[in-house]
């Protein structure tokens, strides 16, 4: 296999954009700095939107989730927009509000499952600290970012001498007495909760007493990494879903700009059924797309000539065949790794494609050059679901579910193909030109 050096370049690029993105607020965080070195202008929800022809433009709601877009030269009522959407958060562990407990001579930090981790690939790991802590000020409070780049936490297996049955039975964790992570030992001097926030405070150079609340993320510090023969895998945490924001946003600001309005909307809250106020569940996209067509002065029948040509890309990662477990695959869907875009169906609607869209998706691939492959689940196995069905019935456009293939999906260390991200950009591309 040969890999285009700008393809290992781009997987290189993703590999970095995740490392520098171990919380959805961080996510968001590393996709507006993108945006803004590229001349996006951020607009807020609580001030009136005055859109120039052709002007590029970010909005964040809730700090975890952004949309960007740039303006199409035709009219929008013409051409409807073309839209990719993918999510920020990734299941894993969060910490608990009243986190530090101190017991038995050691403190531990409480957590809450946020989604659905393979709860076992979070044993043993350098793992650590990052999100949102919001902090007293004069009037009222400030949101400050907190990411502990060194491993703070650690989750340490039962040893094989207490637990025979491991490699038989799996390793099974109870959610509330069997996954609060050691943080450090107990002092006498210090209660538990003090040697916590007194770590933050410090990091933040704060005062402890102005620390109001905090949303946590456990992460994991390996960075990611190229691995196999050729160097041919790429192996990080939050492939699942990061790849694909990472893959609509490089589409985006590396190509040309179009006839069509191009959007990029990034959702927290998939993981947990994206039913919030910032989810894909939510009104954002909805709101956006409305203020947008209003700005440029679209009359409410413009703008369902607007939605009536519009083309929704639900990127989310898909399940790579892997040999070690052939019955897991329905057998005529096996999707490799390294073999291309993969376009997901479910004729039960837990997928948004059918089979226009799916055409569509695959002439874009044509266009752009690259494979595509085709995914539906074993029938007698329940269906993954993501946001595509969510806002496809929400905005009532065009929509298709598609993604790039991976092993190990919601492991600590997930891990998928560098070709088919280059590939994946390539025909995201394609979408925002047509
Ligand atoms: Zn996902």
């Amino acid at each position: 296999m040969t890999i285009p050096d700008q393809t290992r370049a781009q997987a290189q690029d993703l590999l970095n954009f995740i490392d520098a993105s171990p919380s959805p607020w961080h996510a968001v965080q590393s996709v507006v700095q993108r945006l803004l070195a590229q001349g996006y202008k951020e607009l807020k929800e609580a001030e009136r939107w005055n859109l120039m022809q052709g002007g590029r433009y970010f909005v964040v709601r809730g700090g975890a989730s952004v949309i960007a877009f740039r303006l199409g030269q035709r009219a929008l009522a013409e051409t409807g927009f073309r839209m990719i959407g993918a999510h920020t958060d990734s299941p894993g562990l969060r910490l608990k509000t009243h986190t530090a407990q101190a017991s038995d001579g050691v403190v531990r930090l409480g957590v809450e499952v946020y989604g659905g981790p393979i709860l076992a690939t979070f044993t043993d790991r350098d793992l650590s600290l990052a999100g949102r802590v919001n902090i007293r000020t004069a009037d009222g409070f400030t949101t400050r970012l907190l990411k502990f780049d060194t491993p703070q936490v650690r989750l340490p297996n039962l040893a094989i001498h207490m637990n025979r049955e491991v490699n038989e039975q799996g390793l099974k964790l109870n959610k509330q007495t069997e996954l609060p992570l050691i943080f450090g030992m107990a002092s006498d001097k210090q209660n538990a909760r003090e040697q916590f926030l007194g770590h933050v405070a410090s990091t933040l150079d704060v005062n402890i007493d102005d620390i109001l609340t905090y949303e946590l993320n456990v992460f994991d510090t390996q960075p990611g990494a190229f691995w196999g023969a050729e160097q041919e895998f790429i192996a990080d945490s939050q492939l699942d879903n990061l790849a694909s924001c990472h893959a609509a946003l490089t589409a985006m600001l590396s190509s040309e700009d179009a006839s069509a309005t191009n959007i990029c909307a990034f959702f927290d809250h998939e993981e947990v059924g994206s039913e919030s106020a910032t989810g894909a569940g939510g009104s954002f996209a909805q709101d956006v797309i409305k203020r947008i067509a209003n700005a440029l002065g679209l009359d409410a029948e413009a703008q369902h000539c607007m939605l009536a040509q519009s083309f929704f890309i639900s990127a989310d990662m898909a399940h790579a065949y892997h040999p070690n477990f052939p019955n897991a695959y329905e057998p005529s869907h096996r999707v490799m790794v390294n073999a291309g875009p993969v376009i997901k169906t479910n004729a039960n609607q837990r997928y948004a494609t059918n089979a226009d869209t799916a055409a569509r998706f695959m002439t874009l691939c044509e266009a752009a050059g690259v494979p595509v492959q085709h995914y539906t689940h074993r029938t007698d196995l329940g269906c993954g679901s993501t946001i595509g069905p969510i806002i496809a019935s929400r905005l009532g456009i065009a929509s298709v579910d598609v993604g790039c293939p991976m092993w190990a999906m919601h492991s600590l260390r997930e891990s998928a193909g560098v070709m088919d991200h280059g590939h994946m950009i390539a025909a995201m591309q394609a979408a925002f030109r047509s």
